[in-house]
C-alpha cells in the first residue's frame, strides 16, 4: 500500500511559515539554537522508523546491526569531546536525563540539594509542580544579594544541616560560570554524589570557552539542542561508577524504545563540536553576551551580577522603566520581531508571571553570524521598543529595522 500524501499541504504552510519566522526575526531565547542541515537531515532520517530497546550490542529487537553503529557513533563522540568515560545518549530531553540520574541515584524522599528556581535553577532541580520535588526532598541554595553570585558560603552550610545524597549545580538562568572544584569539595565532606547540569552551557564547554564540569563531577547532564546545536534531546556523562546504574535508569526505568534518529542528529552535532570552527562559534557567543551587555547597561538597563560570562544576561528593566514588567517587556518585542522570555530577576518583587526581568542570549544570532556590532544595534532596538510601546506605528517601523538587520543573515534562506 502506498502512503496516503507525499506531502500534508497544511504542515507544509506552517512550516514555510515557521521558517520565515525564524529567518526574519531576531531569536534572542537563550535556550534556542538554529541546527545544521546535517542535524536535521539526521532528524528526518530513516531511523525514525526503528525499535531498538536496549543498547548497542544487548538489544530486545532485531535488525539493530547499523543502528548500534549509530548509537556507538554518538556515544564515543560526546565522551571523546567531554574526557568522559560512559555516555547515555538516549534521554529524549533534558528534563527526562535529570530524572533518569535522580532514579539511578536515590530513593524517593531522599533529600538533594539545588539551585533555587528563583535564583535560576531549572524546574526539574526540585519545583514543586515537577516529579523532581513531588519524589524527593529537594533543598535549595540561592545567590548571595550582594554580587548576586552562587553562594558556596550557604551551600556548605545547608549541605552539613541536611546531608543530601545529591548536589545538583547548574542552572536555567545563571549569567556567570559555576566552578564545579567548591562544590565537589563539599560533596566529598558529606559523601554526596556531584551532578552538574550543563544542559545550557553544553556547547560552552566543547567549544573551551567554559571549565569541563567533567573533571570534577561524577555526572554530567544536558541537552544537545541548546549552546550545543544539535537536535532537541539530552544526554547523560558519567563516571564507570555510575554507568551501569544511569543506563538502567533511562532504559528500562524511564523510557521505552530510544528515538534513534535523534541520536543520529546527536551524532552530527558531536563531530560539528569537535572543529574549530565550533571553538570560534562558542567564543563568538560570549563575546555577543558581553557586548550585548555593556550596550544594554549603556541604555540604562540594570545586569543581573553586573554583567555576563556565558551566552545570556538577565536584564533588570526598573532602572530603565519602572513601570514595564517582564511580561508586558516579552509581548510588546514579540511585536517588534524580537523573541525573548520573561524571568524573574532574584528576589523579584513580581510574580513568576508578570516578573521586572527578562532573559536575553547570544547562541542563535551568533550562529547566524552576527557579531559584536549587531549587538549594539540589538539593545538600540530593544530599548526603542520599549520607548515606543504605547505607538503601533513607532513597533511597526522597529519591525522593519529588525527584518532589514536579520536579512543577510537568514539561517535558511533556502
Ligand atoms: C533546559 C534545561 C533542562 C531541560 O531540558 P529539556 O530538554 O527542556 O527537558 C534541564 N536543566 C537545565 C538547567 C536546563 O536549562
Amino acid at each position: 500500500m502506498p502512503w496516503p500524501t507525499l506531502v500534508d499541504a497544511e504542515i507544509e504552510r506552517l512550516t514555510a511559515a515557521e521558517i520565515q519566522r525564524q529567518n526574519t526575526g531576531l531569536q534572542l531565547i537563550a535556550s534556542e539554537n538554529f541546527a545544521s542541515p546535517a542535524v536535521m537531515a539526521a532528524t528526518g532520517s530513516v531511523f525514525t522508523n526503528k525499535y531498538a530497546e536496549g543498547y548497542p550490542g544487548r538489544r530486545y529487537y532485531g535488525g539493530n546491526q547499523v543502528v548500534d553503529d549509530v548509537e556507538d557513533l554518538a556515544r564515543d563522540r560526546i565522551c571523546e569531546l567531554f574526557g568522559a568515560s560512559h555516555a547515555n545518549v538516549q534521554p529524549h530531553s533534558g528534563a527526562n536525563a535529570n530524572m533518569a540520574v535522580y532514579q539511578a541515584l536515590l530513593d524517593p524522599g531522599d533529600t538533594v540539594l539545588g539551585l533555587r528556581l528563583d535564583h535560576g535553577g531549572h524546574l526539574t532541580h526540585g519545583s514543586p509542580v515537577n516529579a523532581s520535588g513531588m519524589t524527593y526532598d529537594f533543598v535549595g541554595y540561592g545567590l548571595t544579594p550582594s554580587d548576586e553570585r552562587i553562594d558556596m558560603d550557604q551551600v556548605e552550610t545547608l549541605a552539613k544541616k541536611h546531608r543530601p545524597k545529591l548536589i545538583v549545580t547548574g542552572a536555567t538562568a545563571y549569567p556567570r560560570t559555576i566552578d564545579a572544584k567548591p562544590f565537589r569539595d563539599i560533596a566529598d565532606e558529606i559523601g554526596a554524589v556531584l551532578l552538574f547540569d550543563a544542559a545550557h552551557i553544553a556547547g560552552l564547554i566543547v567549544g573551551g570557552v567554559h571549565p569541563n564540569p567533567m573533571d570534577v563531577a561524577d555526572i554530567v547532564t544536558f541537552t544537545t539542542h541548546k549552546t550545543l546545536r544539535g537536535p532537541r534531546g539530552g544526554c547523560i556523562l558519567t563516571t564507570d561508577e555510575h554507568a551501569a546504574a544511569i543506563d538502567k535508569a533511562v532504559f528500562p526505568g524511564q523510557q521505552g524504545g530510544p528515538q534513534e534518529h535523534a541520536i543520529a542528529a546527536k551524532a552530527v552535532a558531536f563531530a560539528e563540536a569537535a572543529t574549530d570552527e565550533f571553538k570560534a562559534y562558542a567564543a563568538q557567543i560570549v563575546a555577543n553576551a558581553a557586548a550585548l551587555a555593556e550596550s544594554l547597561a549603556r541604555h540604562g538597563f540594570r545586569l543581573v551580577s553586573g554583567g555576563t560570562d556565558n551566552h545570556l544576561m538577565l536584564v533588570d528593566l526598573r532602572p530603565f522603566d519602572a513601570e514595564l514588567t517582564g511580561k508586558e517587556a516579552q509581548l510588546v518585542l514579540d511585536e517588534a520581531g524580537i523573541t525573548l522570555n520573561r524571568n524573574s530577576i532574584p528576589d523579584d518583587p513580581r510574580s513568576p508571571f508578570v516578573t521586572s526581568g527578562i532573559r536575553i542570549g547570544t547562541p542563535a544570532v551568533t550562529t547566524q553570524g552576527m557579531t559584536e556590532t549587531h549587538m549594539v544595534e540589538i539593545a538600540d532596538l530593544i530599548a526603542e521598543t520599549f520607548r515606543s510601546r504605547d505607538d503601533k506605528a513607532l513597533i511597526a517601523s522597529v519591525r522593519e529595522r529588525v527584518r532589514t538587520l536579520c536579512e543577510p543573515f537568514a539561517p535558511y534562506p533556502f
